[in-house]
């Protein structure tokens, strides 16, 4: 709905020169008929000010309910004040709804134009066609249908107007008998005849017709309102539970807390969203997206008195900002600028802190305090969902890693190697090489430096196998000191290569250990035999380049003199 910056500055002109002259021809026309009854005139204002500053909320839909005060306005005061009244109370709606943003001021301009030449030319038929200002309706019968007649008109102008609006100026493609006009259209309809009530009984007891009429009406909007937002907290209600039992469903850590931002962009506005873990005397950055992106964490972290987060932290409660204005002296600037809205929210674990909910929109007022309940309910899902979540990955890590050496162990090993096998069969793979290592005479290591220093040399060992590897494949422990690197997709030579890399990098740095049984730090040089076997043309199942791996390793390596690479080879 984008408008050129031409047709705004049009708008404003238009106004300009149309309502005032408009205004002018009609006190001379049609002069209005107060006969000294400046209170009663006040108190019409007053009544359609506090309508104006009550629609009633369908689906995020405002309905302005003005049109019956409007009527009796017209009827009991004539056009020139109706006009001026209905200025009044689109001024009045659009402050209540505060719907203007920026670059949107030509929307209360476009629709006091629209609202005069509604007036205008309703009330100007209305006359033409015989009608006069404050006809007696309950007289005569011609006088009641010219009033009806006036009614039907002004709310089909009305409607011709809006869709002037909405197809010329916004361009819109939506239908235009959409469920907005049905429900305009059937709310007009049961109103207007309350306008005619006001009327009749402003002319029978006076202004006390205002309170009989203006009482009800605006006590019933009131708890329609109130009904409808209570459906609407239910309704949130229900989807945050819903949310809570998608999140309870996810394993993984990260997989929660993208359900969970992508569960809140749903729900509510949000162009920054920032998730903060404690850790210490500091909140972790855990993630960042802004404009639906995912970002890096490059703040990575922030002091627990710092900033808004640091506030929500502190205080343990949340944090509601409409404005930037409103946090910007809080704000330690990872903030972006152009943010207005901001959502703070405590993450609460069995009453223990465990993080902060940062959600910002670049719209001022996006959020609401009956918002902020729901949001509170969802982080404490997300809080136990986390925790869960944390709970499955160390199982799992603790049951995939060696204790000792945190390296891969035989279970986690296997597994991999009967995967990486039928991708092989599946042709997924080219080769698959498999590299087996054990450390030489490692038990005269232990009967020299005990048992303890052996572990600190597997530990290292596991360290430095990490590093030499790295992505190019998994390093496990085998067993007690052997350890294996399976190796997809490469070839023999190359994992050849690799293992005399591993192996020079074992037997030319010694290992250093501070646990040994005279408790000095010693270096200590130790030199490892290995194995290499490769599939498919070293192997056809997975046991069997295990197997041959291994007979690389004993007879190749070990048994030819040991601190070196042997690879298989069948004959
Ligand atoms: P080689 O392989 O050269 O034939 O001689 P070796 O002395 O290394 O013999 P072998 O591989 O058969 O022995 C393994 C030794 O490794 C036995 C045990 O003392 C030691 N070992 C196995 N697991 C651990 C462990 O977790 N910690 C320590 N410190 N030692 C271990
Ligand atoms: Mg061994
Ligand atoms: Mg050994």
């Amino acid at each position: 709905m984008d408008v050129k910056p031409q047709t705004k500055q049009a708008i404003f002109l238009v106004w300009f020169l149309l309502v005032p002259a408009g205004l002018w021809f009609t006190y001379h026309t049609y002069p209005p008929k107060i006969n000294g009854h400046w209170i009663d005139l006040l108190a019409f204002l007053l009544l359609t000010s506090v309508v104006a500053s009550m629609p009633i909320v369908i689906n995020e839909m405002f309905i302005f309910l003005i049109q019956w005060v409007a009527l009796a306005t017209f009827l009991r005061f004539g056009l020139f004040v109706e006009i001026i009244f209905a200025q009044i109370a689109v001024v009045v709606l659009v402050l209540k709804l505060r719907i203007l943003r920026k670059g949107e001021l030509f929307r209360l301009p476009l629709n006091l134009i629209m609202f005069f030449f509604v007036s205008f030319l309703s009330g100007g038929l209305y006359y033409l066609l015989g009608g006069h200002t404050g006809p007696k309706l309950q007289i005569n019968a011609d006088f009641l249908l010219l009033a009806v007649l006036y009614a039907v008109l002004s709310y089909t102008l009305n409607q011709v107007i809006l869709a002037f609006n909405l197809y010329v100026i916004y361009k819109s493609k939506d239908p235009y008998f959409g469920k907005e006009f049905f429900v305009e259209t059937i709310t007009t309809l049961i109103t207007f005849p309350i306008g005619f009530i006001l009327y009749i009984l402003y002319n029978q007891v006076g202004l006390l017709a205002l309170l009989f009429v203006g009482v009800p009406f605006v006590s019933l909007s009131t708890i329609f309102n109130l009904y409808y937002s209570s459906e609407k907290i239910n309704e949130y209600l229900q989807k945050a539970a819903e949310i809570g039992h998608q999140m309870a469903e996810r394993l993984f850590i990260d997989d929660v807390v993208d359900l969970f931002i992508k569960k809140l962009s749903e729900m509510l506005p949000v162009d920054y969203a920032y998730i903060l873990e404690a850790s210490g005397d500091e909140l972790k950055l855990i993630r960042r997206i802004e404009s639906g992106q995912v970002l890096p964490n490059d703040q990575q972290f922030m002091s627990i008195h710092e900033g808004i987060s640091g506030m929500v932290w502190a205080n343990r409660k949340s944090f509601l900002f409409k404005t930037k204005k409103d946090w910007i002296e809080y704000s330690n600037g990872y903030i972006p600028k152009d943010a207005e809205s901001i959502l703070g929210v405590p993450i609460i674990r069995s009453k223990k802190l465990i993080g902060v909910l940062l959600l910002a929109s670049r719209r001022k007022r996006a959020y609401e305090k009956s918002q902020l309940m729901i949001i509170d309910i969802l982080c404490s899902h997300f809080a136990i969902a986390i925790e869960n979540a944390r709970h499955y990955e160390q199982t799992k890590r603790q049951s995939e890693r060696c204790a000792l050496t945190n390296l891969y162990n035989y279970r986690y090993f296997e597994n991999m190697l009967t995967e990486e096998f039928e991708k092989l069969t599946r042709f997924e793979r080219k080769m698959l090489s498999l590299i087996i290592l054990d450390i030489d005479h490692f038990k005269n290591v232990n009967d020299t430096y005990g048992h303890q220093s052996g572990n600190e040399i597997l530990c290292e060992l596991a360290s430095r196998l990490g590093k030499l590897v790295g992505v190019r494949g998994i390093v496990a422990r085998y067993g007690g000191e052997e350890f294996v690197v399976l190796l997809p997709d490469v070839s023999k030579e190359e994992a050849y290569q690799m293992a005399e890399l591993i192996r020079q990098s074992i037997a030319n740095w010694p290992f250093s250990i501070s646990q040994s049984l005279d408790q000095k730090h010693q270096q200590v040089r130790i030199t490892a035999s290995i194995g290499v076997a490769t599939a498919p043309e070293d192997a056809e199942d997975s046991l069997a380049l295990i197997r041959h791996a291994d007979r690389a390793l004993y007879v190749g390596a070990k048994r030819a003199g040991r601190n070196r690479v042997a690879e298989y080879s069948s004959c």
